[in-house]
């Protein structure tokens, strides 16, 4: 499977829609907190990144979904910092404080090509939605030098429509997160006001641009929507609200992955409605909603996966045991 940028590429558009996403860094509004400080100054707003991008690890990931990972494993570059501010975020190293080093577009460009000649099946951003200009940039480079793996745009669903927009015909593979139906739960547990408001209008723009997840003969994933839900304790993240909207005002055919992974990290200590990990009954019931709801495709965990996904993002492969 060939990424579709490549043909971008070869008309220039690609190099177009670079610029175009460079204008949005002078007076920053490349993710909906238009925070409008100069990144090209390198000036910083809530996210912590100027000009330059920085990035925690790249690997071959064999722990995402099944059609994402394939059997050679999943391309992942881990950017560091993020547009949210979970305080419950099992990757806090980077998103919160910032490990990771200094990359400029030359040396991203590498990393998707070695990627790539490690026989992974696509790129893999991981937490992209603040950097998608300097994604592009890279991305330029990259395809000129024979870059062609599937790109899968891994957010967490807090992204700005004008950025979507500028994805279209780059990002193969959409696969955000849904994390909250309640503003409220979105303020209190990531520092973000209108999470539904934003997150639903992404999750549409991503559905109409890429459609129903596509897989090749060996189950990997060629193109379409993979959204992700985390079921948190005491229902907190509005689970039924997120499955609802998703059936009714999206499609029953997006590919549902129902998360039951949660564990009260970084500072979910400090509010005794997250401190602790969901029971069989909470993830249980979820997975009983979705049922109702009829989805075509649904990915489901064990409790277990608490322990397994945790990374380690002081290892060169955080999710290896090496
Ligand atoms: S990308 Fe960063 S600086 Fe720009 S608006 Fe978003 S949080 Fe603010």
């Amino acid at each position: 499977m060939i990424g579709s940028y490549v043909n971008l590429s070869k008309t220039g558009e690609l190099e177009q829609r670079r610029k175009t996403a460079f204008k949005f860094l002078e007076k920053c509004s490349v993710c909906p907190r238009n925070c409008s400080v100069n990144r090209l100054k390198n000036e910083k707003g809530f996210c912590q990144t100027g000009r330059r991008v920085k990035v925690s690890s790249f690997c071959p990931h064999h722990g995402e979904e099944p059609p994402i990972s394939g059997h050679k494993g999943s391309g992942t570059i881990f950017f560091s910092y993020c547009n949210l501010a979970c305080i419950f975020c099992q990757n806090y190293e980077i998103s919160h404080q910032g490990e990771g080093d200094e990359t400029d577009p030359r040396e991203l460009a590498d990393m998707m090509i070695k990627l790539q000649e490690r026989g992974c099946h696509n790129i893999n951003f991981v937490s992209p939605s603040h950097i998608i200009p300097q994604i592009l940039e890279a991305l330029v480079i990259a395809a000129e030098e024979g870059l062609t793996l599937p790109l899968v745009y891994n957010s967490n669903g807090y992204d700005s429509l004008e950025m979507l927009s500028l994805l279209e015909g780059v990002i193969d593979i959409y696969m955000p997160d849904f994390k909250y139906s309640s503003d409220k739960s979105a303020k209190s547990f990531s520092g973000c006001d209108d999470y539904w408001k934003v997150s639903t209008l992404a999750i549409k723009e991503m559905f109409r641009q890429v459609g129903p997840l596509k897989l090749d003969h060996d189950g990997v994933a060629e193109r379409g929507l993979l959204v992700r839900h985390l079921v948190l304790p005491n229902d907190i993240a509005g689970s039924y609200e997120v499955l609802k909207y998703l059936s009714e005002k999206v499609s029953k055919e997006v590919y549902l992955s129902l998360m039951a992974q949660y564990h009260p990290c970084y500072k979910a200590y400090t509010d005794k409605k997250i401190s602790r990990r969901i029971t069989n009954d909470e993830y249980n019931r979820v997975l009983s909603w979705a049922k109702d709801f009829s989805f075509c495709d649904m990915y489901c965990q064990q409790l277990s996966s608490a322990d397994i996904f945790l990374p380690d993002f002081d290892k060169k492969n955080p999710f290896g045991n090496h």
